[in-house]
């Protein structure tokens, strides 16, 4: 089986569909790290595509935040304003959607989701330290992660872990084969709102049988994503990160 795996797509309807343009062809089945919305501008239009494509979701501290959860209060005040928009934004059925998604780790296919880290769902796993302490609370040997926006993840072996690299500038994909003995926490990166320096949309490949991750990055149309932000009157700061992929 092949997983496409997107995650914080962050009601950015323009880099999804170049990430689903650019994949096409790639993968059998579609799985979600969470963040579906918050952010962007486009909430109603991404969620029905998370609907209507993927087999399997988990919920992220956004989706929660834009369906009423008290999350929102540690919130910067640009997420909370769109947050907010969000909220009033949102069709009922979308709203009950996101609403009913569970927290992760979910096992799917021999793989685990989870938004955040295997023991807290909105604990930010940015470090290999931070990673190495995870290691006794790995749910199985294949751990998909999001919310920090940052490709490319972990692998942990022996009390040793290192970083796995993400697409260099200008380059479409970085294939990482998985070794025997290894866990790994695996980062596709963020679909809406990167924030590792690239502004390209970023998203995971994975082969259950082969065992081997695709790290992709695909330009999408930024100033379209920009505009829609900016037609919703929500904070210009959340526009302007887009171009500097921060
Ligand atoms: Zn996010």
């Amino acid at each position: 089986m092949r997983i496409l795996i997107v995650s914080d797509l962050h009601s950015n309807y323009e880099a999804l569909e170049a990430v689903v343009e650019d994949a096409a062809g790639s993968y059998d089945e579609v799985v979600c790290l969470g963040d579906v919305v918050g952010y962007g501008g486009d909430p109603n239009r991404v969620t029905e595509w998370v609907r209507a494509n993927t087999m399997a979701v988990i919920r992220g501290n956004h989706d929660r935040a834009c369906t009423g959860d008290a999350v929102v209060e540690w919130f910067s005040g640009p997420a909370q304003i769109a947050a907010e928009w969000t909220s009033g934004e949102l069709t009922g059925e979308n709203r009950t959607f996101l609403e009913q998604l569970p927290a992760g780790p979910l096992a799917w296919d021999g793989v685990y989701l989870m938004h955040g880290s295997p023991r807290d769902e909105d604990e930010y796993v940015v470090d290999k330290a931070e990673a190495a302490r995870l290691l006794p609370y790995l749910p199985g040997d294949i751990c998909f992660f999001g919310h920090t926006h940052i490709q490319g993840g972990f692998g942990l072996r022996r009390g040793l872990a290192w970083r796995l690299a993400a697409p260099a500038d200008g380059e479409h994909e970085r294939v990482h084969q998985m070794e025997p003995d290894t866990l790994y926490l695996l980062n596709p990166g963020s679909v809406g709102q990167p924030r590792d320096m690239d502004r390209r949309a970023a998203y995971g490949l994975y082969d259950t049988e082969a065992k081997v991750l695709a790290l992709r990055r695909t330009p999408y149309d930024i100033e379209r994503a920009q505009k829609r932000i900016l037609e919703a009157s929500l904070p210009p700061f959340l526009a302007d990160r887009l171009a500097q992929g921060r």
